[in-house]
């Protein structure tokens, strides 16, 4: 059977990665399938364990690290992201077309490790419509925000390290773009 592509999605805190990747997944055609991250981060309300995240501690994290049990990780913000290599590999053979939604130190080690990886950066249409979505999300303390805005200049300045950069200025448009880089590289 054909292997799948591994697809990384990345791009700045608040660009609109999750809300592309689930319009995306609303296509069966594309065969996707999402690799659910761990992290060391708290739940938002509207999040649940084993969908949005596998919610860890940070002894659980470091543990997974120590037993090489990652493709990948990256400290964001105060919190421990990584992804579960077991599942993506698993994933990978039975031919699914696995999308990776992560930032950009993590995406940097996929690359090294993967160069065939498809790899697809999301812009936002200015600074300005970040700091506003970012701010619009209310979950996050001042301080919080404040770092999410610095650390999102500097990620926007790696983006010609990616295969493909996709404004995010209206959802479907970035969505049907997307598609169309996927069923080309598939
Ligand atoms: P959030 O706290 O907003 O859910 O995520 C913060 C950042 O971490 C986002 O850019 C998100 O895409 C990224 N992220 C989520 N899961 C992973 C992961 O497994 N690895 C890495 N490197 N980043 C991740």
């Amino acid at each position: 059977m054909k292997k799948g592509l591994l697809i990384i999605l990345s791009g700045p805190s608040g660009v609109g990665k999750g809300t592309v990747r689930q319009e995306l997944f609303k296509d069966q055609s594309l065969n996707l399938a999402y690799s659910i991250s761990m992290t060391t981060r708290k739940p938002r309300p509207t999040e649940q364990e084993g969908v949005d995240y596998f919610f860890v501690s940070e002894t659980e994290f470091l543990n997974k690290i120590e037993n090489d049990e990652l493709l990948e990780y990256a400290k964001f913000v105060g919190n421990y992201y990584g992804t579960p290599r077991f599942y993506v590999e698993q994933l990978l053979n039975e031919g699914k077309n696995v999308v990776l939604e992560i930032e950009v130190q993590g995406a940097l080690q996929v690359m090294r490790k993967c160069p065939q990886a498809l790899t697809i950066f999301l812009v936002p249409p200015s600074f300005e419509e970040l700091e506003r979505r970012i701010r619009g999300r209310r979950t996050e303390a001042e301080d919080v925000v404040k770092e999410r805005l610095d650390k999102a200049r500097k990620e926007i300045a790696t983006k010609d390290e990616y295969k493909y950069v996709v404004e995010n200025d209206d959802v479907l448009a970035a969505k049907e773009q997307i598609s169309r880089i996927i069923r080309e590289n598939a």
